[in-house]
């Protein structure tokens, strides 16, 4: 059987991608290695702009998801600052006419409104199917599976392979490994992110703080009753910090931090990985096509590469919905959906790896052009207008 689009991976891109097709008459199947109706165990705090919750909205589990206690925060305001120099800027929703300068979401809560949202759909699901492989090929794609459900009447070690064929195949992954024949470019920022859960004396009031400090930057996102915490440093120190006892390690941040969000009582759920940028420059070739973090993977510090992915997921869907059937996956429909993808990718992979740059060290030079690059857009109302376009919506 020829499907019209197989989805690999159902994490919130793959799944906004098939919800999004499910609005046309498409035949799409979404295969992912995740049993039905389990997620991931650890949490993330995700900063979602203004433009991924119009994504949200318009496949339908924004609603649901902004009344589910404490899934869904809003920013009021973005508090960025370095430690030990000059410059500091505020970017504030009222000055932009919103309600709110994006929203921190719960990973876990976005995908369970996603999988629900998915199960009411008209798009068949297979749980438990890891893919080994995405070929691509002039008339279809073959994309192959280890299925565990299908080893009852085989030795437990042996795979057996049930391909699917499609006119065109989505990888949605979170790493790109289904889809090894795309080139990918790599580089190690040779830092990892410590992230965890913060718990605070008073109630938070909705700001989001971006500090630069010795180590690199920290951010703290406003979430429901705290603070998710994303602190990056190298990886000797990450160790050490995840050594410390609770006690201690509520002192240094506030050390390193200062008392801006208020006073620290708890943290939970200490987590490092590793922060590296990798993507794809062509990221559809052959019937195939990588997004979301299958197509770049960026430092979470500008909050870009989720925003990215939901917009990939959002402009691959209007194109499959727009192209005749046996247009899908054609090379025209792939180039149409390269074209329109590159300057928004491309803008956001250059503005995350500047802002890492300029900001992710402490050399004293650095630290004045950083000073000054915070003072200007804090008194430049066009270049903070410009900045805050680029984080509610991407650059295009
Ligand atoms: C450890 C970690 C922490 C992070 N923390 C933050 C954070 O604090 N803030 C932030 O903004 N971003 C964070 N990110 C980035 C953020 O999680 C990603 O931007 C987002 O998850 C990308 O969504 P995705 O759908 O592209 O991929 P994913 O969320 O990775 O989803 C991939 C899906 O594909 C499935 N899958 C994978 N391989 C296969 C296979 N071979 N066969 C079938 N199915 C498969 C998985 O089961 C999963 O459902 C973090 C990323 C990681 C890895």
């Amino acid at each position: 059987m020829l499907h019209d689009v197989v989805v690999v991976g159902a994490g919130p891109v793959g799944s906004t991608l098939a919800l999004s097709l499910a609005a046309g008459d498409v035949d799409v199947i979404v295969v992912d290695a995740r049993p039905a109706g389990r997620i991931a165990r650890s949490d993330r705090s995700l900063a979602l702009s203004h433009g991924a919750r119009l994504i949200l909205e318009r496949v339908g589990v924004w609603d649901g998801l902004s009344l589910a206690a404490g899934a869904v925060t809003p920013i009021a305001r973005i508090d960025i600052s370095q430690a030990g120099g000059f410059g500091q800027t505020q970017l504030a929703a009222q000055e932009h006419g919103l309600a709110a300068l994006g929203y921190v979401v719960s990973y876990r809560a976005l995908q369970a409104a996603l999988d629900a949202a998915l199960a009411r759909s008209s798009v068949a699901m297979r749980h438990a199917a890891t893919v080994t492989a995405v070929r691509g090929g002039t008339a279809h794609a073959a994309v192959e599976i280890a299925d565990p459900a299908l080893t009852g009447f085989v030795e437990a070690s042996e795979t057996i392979r049930a391909p699917l064929f499609a006119r065109l195949a989505a990888v949605a992954d979170g790493t790109g490994d289904a889809m090894a024949f795309v080139a990918r470019q790599r580089h190690d920022y040779g830092q990892v992110a410590l992230v965890a859960k913060l718990f605070v004396a008073a109630p938070h009031d909705g700001t989001a703080y971006e500090r630069f400090t010795p180590d690199g930057p920290m951010a703290l996102l406003p979430e429901h009753d705290g603070y998710g915490l994303v602190w990056t440093a190298t990886p000797a120190r990450a160790q050490q910090l995840l050594a410390f006892s609770d006690d201690e390690f509520l002192l240094e941040l506030a050390r390193h931090f200062g008392a801006r969000s208020g006073r620290f009582t708890r943290v939970a759920d200490r987590r490092t990985f590793p922060l590296v940028m990798e993507y794809a420059r062509e990221p559809a070739r052959a019937r195939c096509v990588a997004l979301g973090n299958a197509a770049q993977t960026l430092h979470p510090v500008a909050g870009q590469g989720f925003n990215l992915g939901l917009r990939d997921a959002w402009e691959l869907a209007q194109i499959v919905l727009d192209s005749p059937r046996e247009q899908i996956g054609a090379d025209e429909m792939l180039a149409r959906y390269s074209r329109s993808r590159r300057t928004d990718r491309m803008a956001g992979i250059a503005f995350t790896h500047g802002l890492v740059r300029l900001f992710g060290n402490d050399l004293p030079l650095v630290r004045w052009p950083r000073g000054l690059a915070l003072t200007l857009l804090d008194s430049v109302p066009a270049a903070k207008r410009a900045f805050t376009h680029a984080m509610l919506f991407g650059i295009r």
